[in-house]
């Protein structure tokens, strides 16, 4: 049974898309608003995400955002928007198919069918939840929220950013440009002091000994890595 998650809050067309997708046998959970889009995401992981991006609480693209966190769960746009920025927003996201309203049906359910195939052919998510579990701390992707010795630690928006990226590829080694550009914006791709002085700070929050990091490893002149 493959599960759909509809973000739509024109309830009528909401209405349509779960009256059809039942009828081709789907699980369908709606959400109305981006919050709830989320926390049906992780609650209901969900096999694929229709999402429109004019929602009433914030934009799609951050709905995108939010779920590439932690999930790599195919996400089709539904819009009205048609100028190509929109688009190429969207994608640059992580949303791997986009459909200009109004659509075919039978359009959105070739696409559906794709975009599952494809999932079935990747490899395995980096994690199966949105909760990272280390010896030392517990962050959750969702709630964006870190624990540390069943306290909650308190981390700055950069911070948290930084760390987000991190860990959503672990073991993996995030180049430092890459990192500026994402946190910080492109023309702050050589601004490698920001980088020190945030990763120092996190290390202080983190890790037992900040000077020898077990978790939070510094690659010189390259970038960072994490380590569960
Ligand atoms: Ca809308």
């Amino acid at each position: 049974m493959t599960r759909v998650l509809v973000v739509e809050d024109d309830a009528q067309l909401a209405r349509a898309l779960a009256i059809n997708l039942r009828a081709r046998t789907y699980e369908v959970d709606s959400a109305p608003d981006g919050a709830s889009a989320l926390r049906l995401a992780a609650d209901k992981s969900p096999d694929v995400v229709v999402l429109d991006l004019g929602l009433p609480d914030m934009d799609g693209v951050d709905v995108i955002r939010g779920l590439r966190g932690w999930s790599r769960v195919p996400v089709l746009v539904l819009s009205a928007r048609t100028g190509s920025e929109d688009k190429i927003r969207a994608l640059d996201a992580g949303a791997d198919d986009y459909m200009t309203k109004p659509f075919s049906m039978d359009e959105l359910m070739a696409r559906l069918r794709a975009a599952t195939r494809r999932t079935e052919e990747t490899l395995p998510t980096p994690y199966a939840s949105h909760l990272v579990t280390t010896d030392e701390f517990t962050v959750d992707l969702v709630a964006k929220r870190v624990r540390r010795a069943d306290r909650d630690v308190r981390l700055t928006p950069t911070e948290w950013h930084l760390l987000e990226i991190l860990i959503s590829h672990p073991g993996v080694l995030v180049s430092q440009r890459r990192l500026l550009q994402e946190v910080w914006g492109p023309s702050y791709s050589r601004k490698t002091n920001y980088l020190r002085v945030y990763m120092a700070q996190l290390r202080r929050k983190l890790e037992v000994d900040p000077s020898h990091p077990r978790y939070l490893i510094t690659q010189p002149g390259m970038g960072y890595r994490f380590e569960a």
